[in-house]
């Protein structure tokens, strides 16, 4: 039986996954605000410390895989809030966990994205980019002119980043190399506290109503738990950097030529190009 780390384990997936997880006979290391083996606030960087130095304590510094679920939804007047936790709660906490994933050599972790990385328009370029780079407030002065919408913005623009975070470091030595799979779970609208909420205000609760949803409805928390449930384990262990969409439909509705899309040759490393022929019609 493994060690697991689950942050946002007070609540809605995260709740979720970690019941699941222990009735797997599983050890689960809740890190929440609230209600959870490591109260930390993951907002701040001393909180993110603090909860990477417990769970390295309470593990023993040795873990099988981790669920990163905790997280803010789009709600105005938090996007501070939401940059920092759904972003820098995941990569902070990520780095600081990195050594003990390895020391496994076959750990998986599940990152919680969203749906809103994929149908949510006019994210600013610059957002995304400030928060890979590490600064939040440069990204919080690129989606104040969205003014009331900021906060969906800052949302989408942390999901994004978190999400290319994943995939750029998945491939990696350090990662995949040293035998971790991280890949990404992107739930379209769930019934969790978090979606109650939006759905208590009504403005809020009109565009989540209006949002199309091919297959109707809201996701239910328990079975994207067993998604990631599905994701930590063995059958996992060939997937390296995926984004796995359950959204009832939405990102398939709104993109359906998006993606799949072949490789721009400029992307290819220089060896490939050659080796493929396509750079001979310049010689
Ligand atoms: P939830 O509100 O039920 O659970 C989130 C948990 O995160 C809570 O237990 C909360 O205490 C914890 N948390 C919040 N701020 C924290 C902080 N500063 N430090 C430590 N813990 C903190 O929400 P949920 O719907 O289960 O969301 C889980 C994840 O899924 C989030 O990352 C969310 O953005 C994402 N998501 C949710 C939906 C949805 O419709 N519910 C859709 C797409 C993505």
């Amino acid at each position: 039986m493994g060690t697991y780390v689950v942050t946002g384990s007070a609540s809605g997936m995260g709740h979720q996954a970690a019941e699941k997880l222990r009735a797997a006979g599983h050890t689960v290391i809740g890190i929440d605000i609230q209600d959870a083996e490591i109260r930390a606030d993951l907002s701040t960087a001393e909180g993110r410390q603090a909860a990477a130095e417990g769970a390295l304590e309470n593990s023993g510094g040795i873990l099988d895989g981790a669920v990163l679920a905790a997280g803010l939804g789009p709600i105005r007047g938090r996007q501070r809030l939401i940059a920092q936790v759904n972003y820098f709660g995941v990569v902070d906490l990520l780095t600081a966990l990195r050594p003990a994933l390895a020391r496994t050599q076959r750990a998986k972790v599940v990152v919680i994205g969203s749906n809103s990385t994929t149908t949510t328009p006019l994210v600013p370029r610059r957002a995304i980019r400030a928060l890979l780079a590490g600064d939040v407030d440069k990204a919080l002065r690129a989606v104040q002119l969205f003014g009331k919408n900021s906060a969906a913005i800052i949302y989408a623009a942390s999901k994004i980043a978190v999400s290319r975070w994943v995939r750029r470091h998945a491939v990696t030595g350090d990662w995949a190399g040293v035998g971790i799979r991280l890949n990404v779970l992107a739930p379209g609208a769930i019934m969790t506290p978090l979606l109650a909420e939006q759905l208590a205000n009504p403005k809020e609760a009109k565009s989540v109503k209006a949002f199309p949803v091919p297959v109707g409805g809201y996701g239910d928390a328990g079975q994207l738990a067993d998604w990631m449930l599905f994701m930590l384990s063995d059958a996992a262990d060939f997937m390296c950097g995926s984004v796995v969409f359950v959204d009832g439909g939405s990102d398939s509705y709104f993109r359906a030529d998006s993606w799949p899309v072949a490789v721009p040759v400029n992307s290819l490393p220089r060896y490939l190009v050659r080796f493929l022929g396509y750079g001979r019609s310049k010689r």
